[in-house]
C-alpha cells in the first residue's frame, strides 16, 4: 500500500524518528588498486508499521515539509558517533548528501559544525554530495554556500551527474573536486550497441580538465569494472564491491574485501594490485 502523507508526516515529526533513522554505509573504491577511498552515507528509515522505507521516499517529503534540519541532524550525529566502530575510519573520506535548497546557509553551518572540531573525524575527510537538481533550484545561494565551506576545509561532489539538466557552467563555476556519474549511464556501459561509454569518456575528460576526479555509481558486474578501469575512472562503487550496511558490519567487510578484490582482478584485465 502507498504510504500516505500522514503517516509520513506524523513519522517524522515524532519524537521517535531519532531511534527509526538508520545510516547504511557504502565503499567507494579506486578503481586502478582496489584501495578503499571512503564510505558514503545513506539513510534508511526503519517505520515500526511500514518497514523500511527508502530515502528515494522520504528525503523528498522531507525537503517538502521543511523536515531537513532534522534528518540532517541525525545523520551528521549518527556518522560521528557510529565511526568510532570501524577502526580504520581515520584514514577513510566520509561523503554525506545534503539538499542545500532545503537548508538555509545558516542551519547547514551549524550541522556542519561538530564536523569541525570533532577528533575522529575532521573536515578534510568529509565530502558533501550535492545533486545538479539541488543546484539548480537555488543556484545563486547554493553557490555561495560551496565557496565558503570550501574555504573552510570541506570538499565537494556533483552527484547524479548526467540526469538533470547538467551544466557545464556548474563544473566552470563551483569548486567541485568530484563528479558522480549516475548509475542509469554506468549499467548500461558493457550492452550491446549502449553509447554510453561515449559519453563516460567525454565526461571523464571533461571532469580531468576542470582537476576533479570522476567517480562511477552502479557498478554490478566485472564487464562494467573492467571497461571502466580501462577507461581509466578514478573511483567507483556499487552492489559488485558492497551493498550499503550498517556501521557494524564495516569492520568484516573490510577484512575480507582485499580477497574480494584479488578474485576481481583475476577476473578482470586491466587492474593492478
Ligand atoms: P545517491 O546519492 O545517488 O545514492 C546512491 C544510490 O544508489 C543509493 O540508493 C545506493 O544504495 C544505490 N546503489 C549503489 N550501488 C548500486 C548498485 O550497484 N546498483 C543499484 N541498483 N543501486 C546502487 P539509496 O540508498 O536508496 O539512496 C537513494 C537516494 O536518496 C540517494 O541517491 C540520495 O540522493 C538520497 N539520500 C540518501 N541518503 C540521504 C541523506 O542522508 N540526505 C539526503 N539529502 N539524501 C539522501
Ligand atoms: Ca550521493
Ligand atoms: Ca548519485
Amino acid at each position: 500500500m502507498p504510504l500516505d502523507t500522514r503517516t509520513l508526516l506524523n513519522g517524522l515529526r515524532s519524537g521517535a524518528l531519532r531511534d527509526q533513522l538508520e545510516v547504511h554505509y557504502q565503499p567507494i573504491i579506486y578503481l586502478r588498486n582496489g584501495k578503499l577511498m571512503g564510505y558514503e552515507a545513506l539513510l534508511r528509515w526503519d517505520h515500526p508499521e511500514e518497514g523500511m522505507i527508502p530515502p528515494d521516499i522520504f528525503i523528498p517529503f522531507a525537503e517538502q515539509h521543511q523536515m531537513m534540519f532534522e534528518v540532517t541532524q541525525i545523520l551528521f550525529e549518527k556518522v560521528l558517533n557510529e565511526q568510532a566502530h570501524w577502526n580504520h575510519s581515520r584514514r577513510t573520506m566520509i561523503s554525506l548528501n545534503i539538499s542545500p535548497s532545503s537548508l538555509p546557509e545558516d542551519d547547514l553551518s551549524t550541522l556542519l559544525n561538530p564536523l569541525t572540531t570533532d577528533e575522529i573525524i575532521n573536515r578534510k575527510q568529509v565530502i558533501l554530495e550535492i545533486t545538479e537538481t539541488a543546484i539548480l533550484e537555488n543556484p545563486v545561494s547554493s553557490g555561495a554556500l560551496i565557496h565558503r565551506l570550501k574555504a573552510e576545509g570541506f570538499s565537494f561532489a556533483l552527484d547524479d551527474f548526467g540526469t538533470g539538466y547538467s551544466s557545464l557552467t556548474n563544473l566552470r563555476d563551483l569548486p567541485f573536486s568530484e563528479l558522480k556519474v549516475d548509475k542509469s549511464f554506468i549499467q548500461n556501459l558493457d550492452a550491446q550497441r549502449s553509447n554510453d561509454h561515449i559519453l563516460i569518456d567525454a565526461i571523464l575528460s571533461i571532469a580531468y580538465a576542470f582537476g576533479a576526479f570522476v567517480v562511477a555509481e552502479g557498478i554490478e558486474t566485472k564487464e562494467t569494472l573492467a571497461q571502466l578501469q580501462s577507461m581509466n575512472c578514478y573511483a567507483g562503487q556499487g552492489y559488485l564491491f558492497a551493498k550499503p550496511m550498517p556501521a557494524t558490519a564495516i569492520d568484516s567487510w573490510h577484512a575480507q574485501w582485499p580477497d574480494q578484490w584479488l578474485q576481481l582482478v583475476r577476473q578482470t584485465k586491466h587492474a593492478v594490485i
